[in-house]
């Protein structure tokens, strides 16, 4: 493998996993809700948790990868309670929904020693996750589980408006990887990531290296497995400072 310069890490499944969104996410709404109609009983609830989650399923279906806009998803929600809703209770309710979203993820054991002790060897490290939630939530969830200060950047799906595979959020990736006027070169850079699709495939194609991150059986798609073809395969993030030595 070339000598790397530069990783790219995903966020879920890779650095982090899902603790408690459904909890969070039905107090979030309920108060998103209030904001927006006066109270909202669960079967409503329930409505905007559907309507984000096919919004997210949309997005990732989309040929262009056009991420959801949860602005809209909740415009869209709340109009047939209240149609006189200002943008003002509206960007209120959308900042309820992204502050219950906080605490949700947790990062898996030893990532924030692994990603830490590739930041002090002097690489380039960034995050590209395709998240939904407005980026500012994103960027504090992320801080709040260790990671803040041991990126150079990082870069979010709802923050670009396209998700990963689009090319649009890796290219934005690379140019933020080499800044300072370097010309970007994907063959340095170490894409990490528990998506065989996502993370090594796409990520392949640009001319990238690729770390597979293991995943739970059937989580991903069988087809995408079978077409990856990652530089590496590792059990854990954790395992990365170990491998990339002297590399
Ligand atoms: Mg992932």
């Amino acid at each position: 493998m070339t000598r790397i310069s530069v990783i790219l890490f995903d966020w879920g499944g890779t650095l982090a996993h899902v603790r408690t969104q459904a909890q969070a996410f039905a107090i979030g709404a309920a108060k998103a809700g209030e904001i927006l109609c006066g109270l909202v009983g669960q079967g409503e609830v329930e409505r905007l948790g559907r309507a984000i989650l096919s919004a997210e399923a949309a997005a990732a279906a989309d040929p262009s990868h056009r991420e959801a806009d949860l602005t809209a998803i909740l415009a869209e929600w709340a109009a047939p309670m209240n149609p006189r809703f200002t943008r003002q209770q509206l960007d209120a309710a959308r900042d309820a929904l992204g502050e219950q979203w906080i605490g949700s993820l947790e990062a898996v054991p030893g990532a924030v020693e692994a990603v830490g002790e590739l930041h002090d060897r002097g690489l380039r490290v960034g995050l590209v996750s395709n998240c939904s939630v407005p980026p500012e939530y994103c960027r504090r969830e992320f801080a709040r589980q260790g990671f803040g200060s041991l990126m150079d950047f990082t870069l979010f799906s709802s923050e670009v408006g396209y998700r990963k595979p689009s090319q649009i959020i890796y290219q934005e990736a690379l140019k933020r990887a080499f800044s300072d006027g370097q010309a970007s070169d994907p063959s340095r850079v170490l894409f990490v990531g528990d998506s065989p699709a996502l993370d090594v495939i796409a990520p392949a194609a640009m001319g990238m290296k690729t770390a597979l991150v293991a995943s739970p059986p059937g989580f991903w798609p069988d087809e995408d497995h079978a077409q990856a073809r990652p530089d590496l395969r590792v059990g854990s993030v954790a395992e990365l400072p170990a491998l990339l030595d002297g590399r």
